[in-house]
């Protein structure tokens, strides 16, 4: 009796997910709870798959930040310029190389000094948003985040990003 009720809560508390394990390739851990798809987006994932398998865990348990998402992406290595991008979405994300299905590397990520075509400005006269070109923002603080529009020369904070 004391058994099963001991295995019953044990049950409760860690819930194991089944999330695919990786032999080669990068997990990004720790994205807060519903991000998952926009670090997919901006990683630009959607469209240059190659042979890579791409696995979502969203809303899982974590003891950390309460509910998080995870992002597995096999056989990829990303450059530093898109790692970069993530910060943008999930600034405490833990970001980690895997090898022969161990941790090989902790990698940091940083906003990236100059964000090239990946927001929208949000500033509804700018030229940008007008005629169809790249977006160009300059970081002038990363914490809180405060990013200055090249064109309008407007500055926004991270409740104004919005991914293209
Ligand atoms: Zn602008």
């Amino acid at each position: 009796m004391r058994y099963s009720q001991d295995r019953d809560r044990q049950d409760k508390e860690d819930r194991p997910y089944k999330v695919f394990k990786i032999k080669e390739g990068v997990v990004i851990d720790h994205i807060p709870a519903g991000k998952a798809l926009h670090v997919v987006r901006v990683l630009g994932l959607s469209k240059n798959l190659g042979d890579s398998i791409i696995t979502l865990g969203m809303n899982l348990e974590s003891k950390k930040i309460g509910k998080k998402d995870v992002v597995k992406i096999e056989n990829k290595e990303l450059t530093k310029e898109e790692l970069n991008k993530i910060a943008l979405i999930a600034p405490n994300a833990s970001v980690n190389m895997i090898k022969n299905e161990h941790v090989s590397e902790k990698l940091n990520i940083m906003i990236p000094a100059r964000l090239e075509n990946i927001i929208i400005c949000p500033n509804p006269n700018c030229i940008t948003r007008n005629y169809d070109m790249k977006t160009k923002f300059t970081t002038i603080s990363r914490d809180p985040l405060k990013i200055r529009c090249n064109y309008c020369e407007r500055i926004f904070d991270r409740d104004d990003v919005e991914l293209k």
